[in-house]
């Protein structure tokens, strides 16, 4: 077998195998059946390109983004890989050119949507080419638990018995388990090698700001990062207007993006968006998928997003490059009511209540004093220790004030009822509420009852929401949610720790301007000349254009920074650099170590 570091070095320009690829990659080789689920940007789409390349026949990888397609096959082709792509946006004569190249054996990578595999006689003829392995990405769309359910996902539940010889290969960036069950079954993977990566985003920077006037804060965000490029999400098609609008009368370049714009509006804003022809798109939740623009800096949410699950997949779209990139959420109580609004007036009890919970757990992501990143990957079921220096509480830009005493209240009443109630009943004792329970229970005669007058019940109930978050309560709900204590909880309540909660975000929430985050990771590794990295992407933009493909296809914005920072002078020094294969080399070398000279002299 040759050696396929060697392959990823020499063909894909990278000088290591991220997490699970190369394991990923030998099981398929080796002739296995693969199930992984890898966060977005983790490097998916090597580990069906190199085996593609080393596989005696025919890879066929199934995609829904036929917008991507042929962004994908260009990058493959770029990379000297060849590549073609077969679906419904394409006339007869270019899907003939296709087939005649199969029939000719001069693909090695094939794209296709999951309707052309339905289609009658496609897979008949498809077996005639030799197919060696089939990539079924986005794989999550083959259940309903997922987000994306497709129904012409299921028919590649054929895939088995129509290619007996082929492995098989599954990949999606959902992670949650039934999902991931229903994959395995669906497209009848034999033994699978199965491979869950952490979905943690080290360069991801999670932040949180309270939500004042949002257009202005929006403004304020991105005057300071000025040559930076990212997405604006609103959940409102109005408020994508308004806010589009506002940015452009400011002097910045930005584009609208929603459901109500025509499709070849959308098409083009997205077009000019991956060619960064604008920086900044403001959208809903209808952009993104299939964004494949790897140096998106930053996403910001200027209204709650519905579920955690959709704010992480939203935010995973910064970074895909590796370089540091930020997320912002602004978030005002506000949002809440709005959303709840809209929630009620929807009709489906069960849905409904699911829908309740989903956002409950946002805002509570939003208003804790807990790690954003390790609330996010405990959301994915995977364990984080917290103080991860990559989010707002733990690099203590997020304010904080001492609850100690509220906190101190609230546990008192919990152990003094016995650590037998739920939520809504230990905030009555504390607030001192007459009802038939109280009363029941002559709860009014505890020491508690009544002790926290002075303040709203959605204040107690914010506090007692961080006593849950931070693990000073437990919830039992075997027993309908009755509260417990924790050893921690005790702790507090007798003194022996303090407790922290966020600030909560009120009618002024306390302006002035946050000092500015130190960067780790790679942004860090050096100060690099950016003149140096503005004329490079010149001239990645002058190559781009005249081949009309997207610049990050020439290169990414990792690999200029990488160049600036290293000033590669000859051939081989360049192919050193990360994303610079053989085949990019030859094409694109000289120019850009005539550049890199000419600043060097
Ligand atoms: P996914 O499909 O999982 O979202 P991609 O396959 O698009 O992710 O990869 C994300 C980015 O990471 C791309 O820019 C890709 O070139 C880069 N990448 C992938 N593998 C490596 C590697 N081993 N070393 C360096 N960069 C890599
Ligand atoms: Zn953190």
């Amino acid at each position: 077998m040759k050696d396929i570091r060697k392959v990823l070095h020499d063909v894909f320009g990278f000088p290591s195998f991220r997490p699970n690829q190369e394991d990923i990659i030998l099981a398929i080789l080796s002739g296995q059946d693969v199930f992984a689920a890898m966060p977005t940007g983790g490097g998916k789409s090597v580990c069906y390109q190199l085996p593609a390349l080393l596989l005696p026949g025919l890879t066929v990888v199934v995609s829904p983004l036929l917008a991507l397609m042929k962004d994908q096959v260009d990058a493959a082709c770029e990379q000297g890989l060849p590549a073609a792509f077969l679906n419904s946006t394409q006339d007869g004569t270019e899907a003939s050119a296709v087939y005649r190249d199969l029939a000719a054996g001069r693909i090695k990578l094939l794209y296709i949507s999951p309707e052309r595999f339905a289609a009658a006689g496609f897979a008949g003829r498809l077996a005639s080419f030799g197919v060696d392995f089939f990539a079924v990405d986005e794989a999550h769309c083959l259940s309903e638990w997922g987000h994306d359910f497709r129904k012409d996902y299921l028919e590649l539940g054929t895939i088995r018995r129509l290619f007996p010889a082929a492995r098989i290969a599954g990949f999606t960036a959902t992670a949650t388990r039934r999902v991931q069950e229903d994959i395995l079954r669906l497209l009848k993977l034999k033994d699978p090698f199965v491979v869950r990566a952490s979905f943690n985003r080290p360069e991801l920077f999670y932040e949180v700001a309270p939500k004042e006037r949002a257009d202005p804060q929006i403004l304020d965000f991105l005057r300071d990062r000025p040559s930076e490029s990212g997405i604006v999400y609103r959940t409102s098609r109005a408020d994508v207007e308004k806010t589009a609008a506002y940015l452009v009368s400011r002097g910045v370049k930005a584009l609208p993006y929603h459901a109500g714009l025509s499709a070849e509006d959308r098409t083009r804003h997205q077009e000019m968006f991956n060619r960064d022809e604008v920086r900044v798109i403001v959208a809903t939740i209808a952009f993104g998928m299939g964004i494949d623009k790897s140096n998106i800096r930053f996403v910001v949410h200027a209204d709650i997003p519905k579920s955690m699950e959709g704010y992480y997949q939203e935010t995973g779209r910064a970074g895909r490059d590796g370089l540091d990139s930020r997320c912002l959420l602004l978030y005002g109580p506000g949002d809440l009511a709005k959303i709840r609004w809209f929630l009620d007036r929807m009709e489906d009890g069960e849905e409904k209540t699911r829908a309740f919970g989903r956002l409950r757990r946002m805002a509570d992501y939003a208003s804790v004093n807990v790690c954003r990143r390790r609330q996010l990957l405990e959301y994915f079921d995977e364990p984080h220790p917290g103080d991860c220096g990559g989010c707002d509480v733990c690099t203590g830009r997020a304010e904080k004030v001492d609850a100690s005493e509220d906190a101190r209240m609230l546990l008192s009443a919990v152990l003094r009822s016995g650590e037998r109630f739920g939520a809504a009943h230990i905030v009555d004792i504390v607030t001192g509420a007459n009802t038939e329970k109280i009363r029941k229970f002559a709860h009014e005669r505890l020491k508690t009852w009544g002790v926290g007058r002075g303040k709203n019940k959605s204040h107690w109930r914010g506090v007692l929401g961080e006593l849950l978050a931070q693990g000073c309560l437990a919830q039992d709900d075997e027993r309908y949610g009755a509260l417990e204590m924790t050893g921690k909880g005790r702790d507090v309540l007798y003194g022996r720790e303090s407790f922290d909660a966020l600030k909560r975000p009120g009618k002024r929430a306390a302006g002035g301007k946050k000092s500015p985050i130190p960067l780790a990771g790679a942004a860090a590794a050096g100060p690099v000349d950016e003149g140096l990295f503005e004329r490079l992407r010149i001239l990645r933009l002058e190559i781009a254009s005249e081949k009309n493909l997207p610049p990050y296809i020439i290169f990414s914005d990792r690999t200029l920074r990488e160049m600036c920072a290293v000033l590669p002078r000859s051939r081989d020094e360049l192919l050193e650099i990360t994303g610079v294969g053989g085949h990019k080399l030859e094409a694109y070398g000289d120019l850009f170590l005539a550049e890199i000279n000419k600043h060097a002299r």
